[in-house]
C-alpha cells in the first residue's frame, strides 16, 4: 500500500510500505476513506521537531474495517470508523476516567510499540488498529460522502475544540472568547455555541476563516491582537473581560492574552499544543482569580456525544476543510497547510 512518510523538514513523501495486517487479537485493519494534516504535523515538517529517520505520520483518519482479530468485539467489517488521534485500550483508570490520552497501554499513530510492531499513520491507504475496541468507534450506518468531513473533524479538531469549552467551563449565559482561528479554534467556536454561550467573540485576521467563525456562532470578530486585542476584549465586555476563554494557539504570546481577555474569576481553557515556551503567570492568576485548565484533548471520550450530534446534522463542523487534496498529492496538501492557504486538509487515498 501507499503511505505518508517525512523524511525531514519539508520532506514529506508518499511510498509503498508493506500492507498492514492482523497482528493481535485486538487488532483491526482499516482501510482509510479520509484524513487529514494537522497543525501539529507542521511542527516536525518546519524542522521544530526534529525528524531522526524516515517516519510515518498523520494521525486524523476515517474508514472501514477490512478486517479484525479474534478478541476484537466492539466493530465488525464493514463498519465505518472514525478514529481519534491517539490510541487507548478504554478499560485502564485513566480511560475510565475519561482521560484516553493518558492511556496506561496508550499508543500514537506512526510509531512502533515495544514489540517493534509498525502502528501505521493515517495518511496512508491501510491502518492496523491495535486496541481497537478501545480506539475505534462505528458510525450508525455507512455515511453519506457529504458527511465524512464532520464525521474526520471527530478524530481530533472538534473534539479538541470541544476539549477547549469543557476545560474553560462555558455554560449557558456567558461570553466566550476563542483565540486562535485555526480548525480547532474555528471548531471551539461551535462547541462553545453548543454548550450554550450567549456570545462568542472569535480573535481572527483572516476574512475566510472570520467567515466559517460566523458560521458557527461567532457574533464578533476581534482582528488586533496582545494588548490592543485584550482592550478590544475589554471594549466589547463593558470592561469586564469574558466568562471563558479558549486557547486554541499554544505560545507564549496567545496565552497571555487569553489570561488577560478573561475577567476576574473567569476560566481559560487551552488546547494548543505548547510551542515556544507559554508559561503561567501565578501572581497574576492569584490576584485575578483566573484559573487555568485544560490540555492535550482525550476526544475518544467525547467521539460518541459528538457524533449523535454530526449524524443528526445539528453541527456541521466539517466546514473548516477548505481544500482537498489526493492521497498521491500529500505534499502538496503539507505545503498548503504551511503556507496557510488552506484551514484544513482534506486528504482522500
Ligand atoms: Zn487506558
Amino acid at each position: 500500500m501507499r503511505a505518508t512518510l517525512i523524511h525531514g523538514t519539508r520532506d514529506i513523501r508518499l511510498e509503498e510500505v508493506p500492507d498492514p495486517t492482523v497482528q493481535l487479537p485486538g487488532d483491526a485493519v482499516v482501510r482509510v476513506v479520509a484524513a487529514c494534516v494537522c497543525g501539529s504535523d507542521l511542527w516536525p515538517y518546519r524542522g521544530v521537531r526534529e525528524v531522526k529517520q524516515p517516519t510515518r505520520i498523520g494521525h486524523e483518519f476515517v474508514g472501514v474495517v477490512e478486517a479484525v482479530g479474534s478478541e476484537v468485539s466492539t466493530v465488525r467489517v464493514g463498519d465505518f470508523v472514525i478514529a481519534p488521534f491517539a490510541l487507548s485500550d478504554g478499560t485502564c483508570p485513566h480511560c475510565r476516567n475519561g482521560i484516553q490520552t493518558s492511556c496506561l497501554n496508550g499508543e500514537w499513530w506512526g510509531s512502533e510499540d515495544d514489540d517493534g510492531r509498525v502502528i501505521d499513520g493515517g495518511q496512508g491507504e491501510l491502518v492496523r488498529v491495535p486496541m481497537a475496541d478501545g480506539t475505534l468507534v462505528a458510525t450508525p450506518e455507512t455515511p453519506d460522502d457529504a458527511l465524512v468531513p464532520s464525521l474526520l473533524t471527530l478524530s481530533d479538531v472538534m473534539g479538541t475544540g470541544h476539549h477547549a469549552a469543557r476545560a474553560a467551563g462555558v455554560a449557558p449565559g456567558q461570553t466566550v472568547v476563542v483565540v486562535g482561528d485555526g480548525a480547532v479554534g474555528l471548531c471551539a467556536v461551535l462547541a462553545a455555541r453548543r454548550l450554550g454561550a450567549e456570545r462568542v467573540i472569535a480573535m481572527s485576521r483572516h476574512a475566510d476563516r472570520q467567515a466559517i467563525a460566523r458560521e458557527f456562532g461567532a457574533d464578533d470578530v476581534v482582528e488586533e491582537r496582545g494588548h490592543d486585542g485584550v482592550a478590544r476584549i475589554k471594549e466589547l465586555t463593558g470592561g469586564v473581560g469574558a466568562d471563558a476563554v479558549l486557547e486554541c494557539v499554544g505560545t507564549k504570546e496567545s496565552m497571555q492574552q487569553a489570561i488577560d481577555s478573561a475577567r476576574p474569576g473567569g476560566r481559560v481553557g487551552y488546547v494548543g499544543v505548547p510551542a515556544g515556551g507559554p508559561e503561567l503567570p501565578i501572581g497574576q492568576l492569584f490576584s485575578s482569580n483566573v484559573s487555568v485548565g485544560g490540555g492535550v484533548a482525550p476526544v475518544r471520550a467525547y467521539l460518541p456525544e459528538l457524533l449523535d450530534e454530526v449524524w443528526s446534522g445539528d453541527i456541521n463542523p466539517g466546514r473548516v476543510f477548505d481544500r482537498r487534496f489526493a492521497l498521491a498529492d500529500i505534499a502538496e496538501a503539507y505545503r498548503a497547510m504551511d503556507e496557510r492557504t488552506t484551514v484544513k486538509a482534506f486528504v482522500q487515498p
